[in-house]
């Protein structure tokens, strides 16, 4: 099939000094920049901030900077349920208190919603409590963040210190200061969890969009002893990213760019990659049959559809079909597969990393109903 995609990268969960990150749009940009990112989405907590979208360029490049907002009910105890909404176009924190009416506005004012982080772990020994979704009688939301890198390596950490046979404070803000020197060794994948949660979602007959953000807050942290600025936003930009294809390359006017990215977003013709184990740009899953397609799409279900995987990289590759693994090839840059049945399927690459086998890819599903 002749390639009519355009491809496109982008980090869509960042905080500025608008509310606990370090920098301010402009430096992020350029950030966003240096990393090879062609578009990010600034979202800082319950502050929806105007005036400074647009497209920001330095000599290696331009990208887009957007601005959505993370909402959540400030006097929650713990302060749970993160909401991640992108073009709205208006403040929504005034909503924060009820996670319904924050999802209806956010989608009646045209924008798309996602669960942000919906599930971690208490990081007790820094008095981080667990800030995954609770309030789960909610319908409507656009989808979830798959894969948080700040939340997957909170949650990394406090399994590592509860696994510590000795378990002292001193032990523990060791142990933790190791895994902030190199985060890469302990980031496996998404939360099980959250991809259960899809699973579920998907099974029964729900669109839900993934995506794969970094929650940059370029914030300086104490270690105990130690003090050390982690996880500098170029550094994250590198990581874990959402990727789009958009029918239409992006243009440079805003308004418009604005409009394709989002609409690809919401309706998830993206992929989440851990860029950082291996580029995912050229990652494509297809459906070929009557009706062209790719991920995000739906099409009414007929024998001899096939869907077609084609991955950077020879990787571990499954097939899902609302939780169960359809098909698997290891150490291959394609897969076909032909489905029998109805339903959403969605793909998942793994690759060799630091030692280890961890969660490269994870496409959005194609639909076949
Ligand atoms: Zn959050
Ligand atoms: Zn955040």
């Amino acid at each position: 099939m002749v390639e009519t995609w355009h491809h496109y990268s982008g980090n869509m969960h960042i905080h500025t000094r608008y509310s606990d990150g370090e920098k301010l749009h402009a430096d992020i940009a350029h950030d966003a920049i240096q990393a090879g990112l062609d578009f990010i989405i600034v979202t800082d907590h319950n502050v929806y901030v105007t005036g400074v979208e647009g497209y920001y360029a330095n000599s290696a490049g331009r990208v887009l900077l957007l601005t959505g907002e993370e909402v959540h009910n400030v006097r929650r105890k713990p302060q749970a349920s993160h909401f991640l909404a992108y073009g709205a176009g208006k403040e929504l924190a005034t909503y924060a208190t009820d996670p319904q009416a924050l999802i209806d506005q956010t989608l009646g004012a045209g924008g798309y919603g996602f669960l942000a982080h919906p599930f971690e772990d208490d990081l007790s020994i820094v008095d981080q409590s667990d800030l995954g979704w609770h309030d789960w009688d909610i319908e409507g939301f656009s989808g979830l963040e798959i894969w948080n890198y700040m939340s997957a390596f909170k949650t990394a950490s406090a399994r590592l210190i509860d696994g510590l046979h000795w378990k002292n404070k001193l032990t523990s803000f060791l142990a933790l200061f190791r895994a902030v020197l190199h985060p890469e060794r302990y980031i496996t994948g998404p939360d099980p969890r959250t991809l259960a949660l899809w699973d579920d979602y998907l099974a029964k007959g729900m669109r839900i969009a993934a995506v794969g953000n970094s929650d940059a807050h370029g914030t300086p942290i104490r270690v105990g002893p130690f003090q050390r600025e982690i996880f500098p936003y170029e550094f994250l930009f590198r990581a874990v990213n959402t990727h789009v294809l958009l029918p239409e390359p992006l243009s440079g006017e805003m308004e418009r760019d604005r409009r394709l990215l989002l609409k690809a977003i919401g309706r998830g013709h993206s992929w989440v990659g851990y860029d950082m184990a291996g580029k995912t740009d050229a990652f494509r899953f297809t459906v070929q049959g009557t009706k062209n397609g790719i991920m995000g799409d739906e099409f009414q279900f007929g024998m001899g559809a096939t869907l077609q995987i084609r991955t950077p990289a020879r990787c571990r590759i499954r097939v899902i079909r609302h939780g169960m693994v359809v098909a698997e090839v290891e150490r291959e840059s394609n897969l076909t597969y032909i489905p029998s049945e109805p339903g959403a399927y969605r793909v998942e690459c793994l690759i060799p990393y630091e030692g280890h086998e961890r969660g490269w890819i994870y496409s959005n599903p194609i639909y076949l109903r």
